[in-house]
């Protein structure tokens, strides 16, 4: 069997999978490639005493990206609209992909799909989610 770890207290705990992003197979392939760290066959989960501090670090997450991909966007905007020249454009876009790395120093990955209930405002889903649901 393989071990988990929970990302939050980094015990070897059972809980909720983590979902396989786009920026945890970068960090993978960063630590594979560049660091010579030979993967290790464990899956990382959020276990159930770590997961109102999971819930609160995704929400911080997810919020400080959008805001850091707004002031990019301004930067940008900025760049183009009122200095007119391509290095300041470039420069914009420079600083958005910095804001986004930097975004990612508190980078809190998404889980698989575990609440049955519905989130706020979702008391509709769609059917092909509600069939799936009844299938189980
Ligand atoms: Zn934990």
């Amino acid at each position: 069997m393989r071990e988990s770890y929970c990302i939050i207290c980094g015990e070897e705990r059972e809980g909720v999978e983590v979902k396989e992003d786009r920026v945890l197979s970068a960090l993978r392939w960063f630590n594979r490639t560049i660091l010579r760290i030979p993967p290790r066959n464990n899956s990382i989960v959020v276990c159930k005493s770590c997961y109102p501090t999971y819930k609160k670090q995704r929400k911080k997450y997810l919020g400080r990206q959008r805001t850091y991909l707004v002031l990019g966007f301004l930067f940008v905007l900025f760049g183009a609209i009122i200095a007119k020249t391509v290095v300041s454009i470039v420069v914009g876009l420079g600083l958005m992909v910095f804001l986004y790395l930097l975004s990612l120093l508190s980078y809190t990955p998404e889980l698989k799909d575990i609440s049955p209930k519905p989130a706020k405002g979702l008391s509709n889903p769609p059917p092909a989610l509600k069939r799936r649901r009844k299938a189980k």
